[in-house]
């Protein structure tokens, strides 16, 4: 470890800029292990279990083992990414939590029809990835996840520690490594690749919405080709107190159900 950590107790007297700003310049190992000796047992780390995602995973098998690995199973994903997943807590022992959404396929089929992530993808993003998310972090004190600055423009206005009222608070230790960073990283700790990635598939999501990219297009172009979408929102939704989900399922199940 080679930072300092904050001298102030986690809790509602949180000084998020101080500790924003100390954070700012700590290695990711050390925000982590911050996070479990602060916050822990009531934090998570959330994965989608892609190439990019096997640092942080790394890390965590590091410094803090014990810390739950949430996994949103959409009912979407490539059989190689639940394998890439089996993998790596084979490999590396984590804590792996399946979240699943509360709506069933077949009643999904029925109340909104087939090809939902088509007509619709941010419905479908909520019900198959946020609501489902927010289930699993609910009465936790801490989230962490793996976005950088670098990957979308959203993502480059995030800080390390992102509070909400009545959230847990979002803790990104990656958010300041660049794609450079993460491959020296993956080459240096000689880490394993998503089965797809060699089929060009940079940024891996649900089947439907994800494609191969060709070279020199950027890594989350594949994602929600044709769609005016870069986030899912897990990262944008639950970090925007303005959005709550109840009412924007119910104004976008409103809005699918007139066309
Ligand atoms: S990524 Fe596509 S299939 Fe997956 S939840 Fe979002 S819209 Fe639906």
């Amino acid at each position: 470890m080679t930072a300092t950590p904050p001298d102030r107790p986690i809790g509602t007297d949180l000084d998020i800029p101080r500790l924003n700003e100390q954070l700012e310049g700590w290695p990711a190992e050390d925000i982590l292990a911050w996070a479990w000796a602060t916050l822990g047992p009531d934090v998570a780390v959330s994965s989608s279990f892609q190439t990019q995602s096997v640092p942080l995973l790394y890390l965590v098998s590091q410094v803090c083992p014990e810390m739950p690995v949430i996994f949103v199973d959409t009912g979407f994903h490539f059989p190689e990414t639940l394998a890439f997943r089996d993998e790596l807590q084979a490999r590396y022992n984590l804590n792996i939590v399946v979240a699943r959404p509360a709506i069933e396929k077949s009643q999904m089929l029925q109340q909104y029809g087939e090809g939902l992530y088509r007509r619709d993808p941010d419905l479908c993003c909520y019900l198959h990835k946020v609501e489902p998310m927010q289930r699993a972090i609910a009465g936790l004190r801490g989230w962490i996840s793996g976005v950088r600055r670098d990957q979308t423009a959203h993502r480059a206005t995030l800080r390390v520690i992102e509070a909400q009222p009545g959230r847990p608070l979002k803790i990104h230790p990656l958010l300041n490594w660049t794609r450079r960073d993460l491959w020296r990283f993956i080459n240096a700790h000689d880490l394993p690749a998503h089965p797809l990635f060699a089929q060009g598939y940079l940024s891996v999501g649900c089947a439907p919405c994800t494609r191969p990219v060709t070279p020199g297009e950027d890594e989350r172009a594949g994602r929600w080709e044709g769609a005016d979408k870069t986030e899912c929102g897990l990262h944008v939704d639950l970090i925007d107190p303005s959005a709550d989900g109840q009412e924007r399922l119910e104004r976008e199940d409103g809005r699918t159900r007139e066309r």
